[in-house]
């Protein structure tokens, strides 16, 4: 049977968020049903709800940095047990057969014919909700194929480890790809939900750690939270001081940025990854490529073996999120902060509050 659920949506774009039920589906034989104890609030519920990536289905109930404890399991699932505590993250389904799903990398599907692609955990068309759009995190349950739910190690506590399942690995997945480790020089700009995940991540995973941050106000949090070196990008010094420095940067700036000072800030054969999205376009001059044989690249989430690898790894190495746990009330107003960069490091929603 189908469930009416609490949850807090969105009507139009620029709209608030509003309580609203939503129905749940019934779960078949091989999904799990999850009590929603946390959601992490990502910078992309509000590009995506301000209409900064285009057209997007609504009511739409957003959410996708998805913790909670399994309620139910159909009789097919074998990975998950009734008081388990898991995770959801941005992808709730994928075509399974294409070259990407093959390899693991869900978030690259490229579909199927029948699916289009991996379907994203709010707005996304999951044939096992006959393509109506899927509703995400905001709300107090979600049923999930048990191949897209991530188990939660226990010793991580739920509200902490909610912003790993986006903020997390799409931070650990580049850091892993470009071999960040021991000897390697890695710079992240922006330190937000994104880039404060991924300075510990970086840390942990060995390599020398610098911030790139719009001033120095976050300097002493940043140094606690991992990197050897801390610099303000309002200052033109830096440009001058790091030339030439870093095996890899990772822009998590959610606004546009002349990528050109950033590419000058790294060594030969040096790579720049976009993981931030603006609204607009950024241009690069080719100069800034050829000098250095440099890389611009990007990379999108995780997928979901690599999902579960990040969460072993945090769980292993003691990391979570820096978090301001919230009311669902009070969620406008945490969107608010996020858009003037006032988060220390994320917004959490405490469920309970629906
Ligand atoms: P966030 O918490 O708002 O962090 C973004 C940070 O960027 C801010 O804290 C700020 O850091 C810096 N920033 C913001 N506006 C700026 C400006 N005008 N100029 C320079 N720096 C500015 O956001 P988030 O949740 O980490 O997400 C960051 C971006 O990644 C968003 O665009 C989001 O949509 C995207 N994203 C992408 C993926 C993916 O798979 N590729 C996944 C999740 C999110 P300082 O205060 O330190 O300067
Ligand atoms: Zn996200
Ligand atoms: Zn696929």
């Amino acid at each position: 049977m189908s469930m009416t659920v609490k949850a807090y949506g969105v009507t139009g774009f620029n709209e608030p968020v509003k309580p609203v039920t939503i129905q749940r589906r019934a779960p078949d034989a091989n999904d799990v049903v999850i009590d929603i104890k946390y959601t992490g609030i990502c910078h992309s519920d509000i590009h995506i709800t301000r209409g900064e990536w285009g057209p997007f289905p609504f009511p739409l109930v957003i959410g996708h940095e998805i913790a909670g404890v399994v309620r139910s399991v159909g009789k097919n699932v074998t990975k998950f047990k009734v008081g388990q505590h898991v995770g959801v993250g941005c992808l709730l389904n994928s075509c399974r057969s294409c070259e990407s799903c093959k390899d693991g990398e869900e978030q690259h599907c490229t579909g199927d014919g029948k699916i289009n692609g991996g379907v994203q955990t709010y707005g996304g068309q999951d044939p096992k909700e006959n393509f109506a759009p899927t509703a995400g995190g905001y709300s107090q349950m979600i049923v999930v194929d048990q191949d897209f739910v991530l188990n939660i190690p226990e010793s991580l506590p739920l509200d902490k480890v909610a912003p790993l399942l986006c903020a997390g690995i799409t931070m650990y997945s580049p850091l892993r790809h470009w071999k960040a480790g021991p000897g390697k020089r890695v710079a992240i700009i922006g330190l937000g939900g994104l880039g404060h995940a991924g300075v510990k991540i970086a840390r942990a995973l060995g390599a020398e750690v610098t911030v790139l941050s719009q001033s120095l106000s976050k300097k002493e949090q940043g140094l606690k939270l991992g990197a050897d070196k801390y610099f303000a990008t309002a200052d033109p010094e830096t440009f001058t001081t790091l030339k030439g420095h870093f095996d890899l940067i990772i822009n998590t700036v959610s606004a546009n940025l002349d990528l050109n000072q950033y590419t000058s800030l790294l060594r030969r054969n040096g790579s720049l990854v976009e993981v931030g999205i603006p609204e607009h376009p950024m241009s690069v001059h080719a100069f800034s490529l050829v000098a250095g044989r440099r890389s611009l690249a990007g990379s999108c989430i995780g997928g979901i073996k690599e999902t579960q690898e990040m969460l072993d790894f945090c769980a292993e190495h003691g990391i979570t999120a820096e978090i301001e746990t919230i009311p669902a009330s009070y969620i406008n107003k945490a969107w608010e902060r996020v858009g003037k960069s006032d988060v220390r490091f994320r917004f959490v929603i405490d469920i309970s509050t629906i």
